[in-house]
C-alpha cells in the first residue's frame, strides 16, 4: 500500500517551503547554463519557490504532453510525483532521460492500486462475469498498471477526460473496472446518471470486495477502493461553512473530492478547469476551491481582485509532492553540470510498450474532448 496508509489519516497543516536565496540564485545560473539540454516541468501543487523554475506548469496530463512535445531536450526534470515522471518517460523519445528531484515523491492514491492486487481482483471478476470488461486507470497510477490496462484493451483517463473515456468504454464493454480513485470513477459515473445500484465498490480485504455475485453481475461500474488523501479531506461541512459566510460564493472542486462535496459544488473539474473558471470570472468574484493549497494560494496571488479561499480551514497540502524542494533541484543540476545523472526514472521496455498503448489510446479518444463539468 506504500504511502497510502502513511498519510491517509493525517491532516497536515499547510507549511510552505521557503529556500535560501543563495540556493535559488544557484539554480537560476545553472538553469541558464544547461538550457540547451534541459526542460523543467512543474506540477501546480509544487511550492512557489520550486515552480518558479518550471519552463512549463500544468497538471499531470498537460505535463506528459509537454514531455512528448519537447523532443529536443535530453533531460526532462519533472517536479511532480513519480507516476508523472514515469508517464513522461513512457511518452518521451528514447534518447531523453526523465529526472525527478526526489525519488521518494510518490502518490498515495497511485499506491492504493498495486498491480498484483488489481490482477487478483480482475481474475476474480472475470471468473464471474462472462461479458467484456474494460479496465480504465486514472493517470494517477503506476506504469505497470497502465501497462496492464493497455494489455487488456483499456485506457488511461485524466480528471479532465474521464467522461469521454467512460463513453468510449461503455460502447465497447458491458462493465468498466475503474482504479485507483473511487471518487473520480464514482463522480464520473454519477454525472452520467448511471444508477447508483449499478455502481459497486470493491472493498479491500473483503470476499468478492464485499459484493454478492448478483451485484457484480448487475454492475456497470466496479470501483477500486482508493482515494487521494488530500482531496478526501474536504468535507460537506466545509462547503456549508463557506456558503453561510459568503452567500455569493461559487464552490469549485476537483473530482477527487468525495461525492457529497462534488454534489454540493457549483462546478467540478481538473486543475486546468479550475484555473480557467477563476480566470474567466469577473473581478469581485468569491471562490471556495477544493484542491491542493499551493494552487489555491497561487490563484489568490494571480487574481488579487477576486477572493479565493480553500474549502479547508487549515489548508490542504500534498506532502509527497512537497518532498521536491529547490535544494533537491539544485542537487540534480549540479550533478548534471558535472556530467552525472541522478534520480533518473526509468520504465522498463516491456511495461513501457503496453503503458504507451493505454496512454496513446486516451490521447486519441480525448483528442476533441473539453473539460467536463460534473454538475
Ligand atoms: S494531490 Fe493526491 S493524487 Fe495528487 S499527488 Fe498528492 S496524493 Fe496523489
Amino acid at each position: 500500500m506504500g504511502n497510502a496508509t502513511k498519510y491517509e489519516n493525517g491532516v497536515e497543516p499547510f507549511k510552505d517551503i521557503k529556500s535560501d536565496i543563495k540556493v535559488l540564485e544557484k539554480i537560476s545560473k545553472l538553469k541558464d547554463k544547461l538550457s540547451d539540454k534541459i526542460i523543467i516541468l512543474g506540477h501546480h501543487y509544487e511550492s512557489d519557490d520550486l515552480i518558479q523554475f518550471a519552463d512549463i506548469r500544468g497538471d499531470s496530463f498537460k505535463l506528459s504532453q509537454e514531455a512528448a512535445k519537447n523532443k529536443d531536450k535530453e533531460f526532462i526534470i519533472f517536479c511532480g510525483v513519480n507516476f508523472m515522471a514515469e508517464s513522461a518517460d513512457i511518452i518521451s523519445s528514447d534518447f531523453q532521460k526523465v529526472i525527478i528531484p526526489d525519488v521518494e515523491a510518490g502518490c498515495p492514491l497511485a499506491d492504493f492500486a498495486l498491480l498484483p492486487n488489481v490482477e487478483k481482483v480482475w481474475n476474480e471478476i472475470n471468473s464471474i462475469v462472462k461479458q467484456k470488461i474494460i479496465p480504465i486507470t486514472y493517470i494517477n497510477s503506476l506504469a505497470n498498471l497502465k501497462s496492464f490496462v493497455g494489455k487488456n484493451g483499456g485506457s488511461v483517463c485524466t480528471s479532465s477526460n474521464a467522461s469521454k473515456i467512460f463513453d468510449w468504454a461503455m460502447e465497447r464493454g458491458k462493465k468498466i473496472f475503474f482504479f485507483p480513485d473511487k471518487y473520480l470513477g464514482g463522480n464520473t459515473a454519477l454525472a452520467k446518471k448511471i444508477d447508483k445500484k449499478n455502481i459497486i465498490l470493491w472493498k479491500r480485504n473483503k470476499k468478492l470486495g464485499g459484493n454478492s455475485k448478483e451485484e457484480i453481475l448487475n454492475a456497470k461500474i466496479i470501483l477500486w477502493d482508493g482515494y487521494c488523501s488530500v482531496h478526501k479531506r474536504f468535507k460537506l461541512e466545509d462547503v456549508q461553512r463557506l456558503r453561510k459566510k459568503y452567500p455569493k460564493i461559487k464552490i469549485i472542486s476537483h473530482p477527487e473530492c468525495n461525492f457529497e462535496v462534488i454534489k454540493n459544488s457549483d462546478e467540478s473539474g481538473s486543475t486546468g478547469h479550475i484555473i480557467q473558471a477563476i480566470d474567466n470570472s469577473p473581478d469581485g468574484s468569491i471562490w471556495g476551491v477544493g484542491t491542493e493549497q499551493h494552487l489555491v494560494n497561487r490563484l489568490q496571488e494571480m487574481y488579487p481582485k477576486k477572493k479565493i479561499l480553500s474549502l479547508s480551514k487549515n489548508g490542504n497540502q500534498c506532502v509527497t509532492m512537497s518532498k521536491n524542494t529547490p535544494e533537491k533541484l539544485l542537487n540534480i543540476l549540479e550533478n548534471l553540470n558535472n556530467g552525472k545523472i541522478i534520480n533518473q526514472v526509468i520504465v522498463n521496455d516491456e511495461v513501457k510498450k503496453y503503458a504507451k498503448i493505454s496512454l496513446e489510446r486516451m490521447i486519441n479518444i480525448s483528442a476533441n474532448s473539453v473539460n467536463r463539468r460534473f454538475k
